[in-house]
């Protein structure tokens, strides 16, 4: 019988206090949700800032939104943001943040003001959840998160980052649209 993973995760309990490595028990999923093993996890300039105190987060929590991993477990029927059906062995990438998708805000085209948003790397550690921070072993990926697949021979500190700094500076060129070169320089 093959032995199942120990989860082991980083807990920050705040700024100034060292790490602990914890193991948190597995968590059961529910339909829709899924496990990943996590690979790899970039440090974001947002969890510096929460590390050196200048940003207050709920805690203890496990930090870390910026992980690329492979598919461990999945409860019932996960798709990525193409529709396609998301499989054990999958290696995969997550936004940092997921909506309801039914609120008042969600039906408004503003999903990051979701009344229940959650925000992984950024949530107090819960006994129903696993870790949903990148600073782990694994990470609980709830219900209405947007996945993507990573493509074969993408390393993964490429892909890594998609979550947060990649979406923003992809963010950023689309707003800004069209770039022209400077006529001064
Ligand atoms: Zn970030
Ligand atoms: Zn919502």
């Amino acid at each position: 019988m093959a032995t199942i993973p120990e989860i082991r995760a980083a807990v920050f309990d705040g700024p100034g206090a060292p790490f602990r490595v914890e193991s948190p028990s597995r968590p059961t999923l529910r339909s829709g949700e899924a496990l990943v093993r996590v690979s790899l996890c970039t440090v974001c300039g947002s969890d510096l800032h929460t590390f050196l105190g200048r940003r207050k987060e709920k805690t203890p929590c496990v930090l870390g939104h910026e992980p690329v991993g492979v598919v461990e477990e999945v409860a019932g029927d996960v798709r990525d943001v193409g529709g396609e059906p998301v499989r054990v062995g999958d290696r995969v990438v997550w936004a940092v943040a997921v909506s309801c998708g039914a609120c008042f805000f969600c039906t408004r085209g503003l999903p990051q003001k979701c009344e229940s948003l959650r925000k992984y790397g950024h949530e107090a550690i819960t006994p129903q959840c696993g870790p949903v921070g990148g600073l782990s072993t694994h990470c609980h990926l709830l219900q209405g998160t947007a996945i993507v697949k990573v493509p074969a021979g993408l390393p993964d500190v490429v892909a890594a980052p998609a979550g947060c700094a990649t979406a923003t500076i992809a963010a950023a060129l689309r707003v800004g649209g069209v770039i022209k070169p400077n006529p001064l320089t």
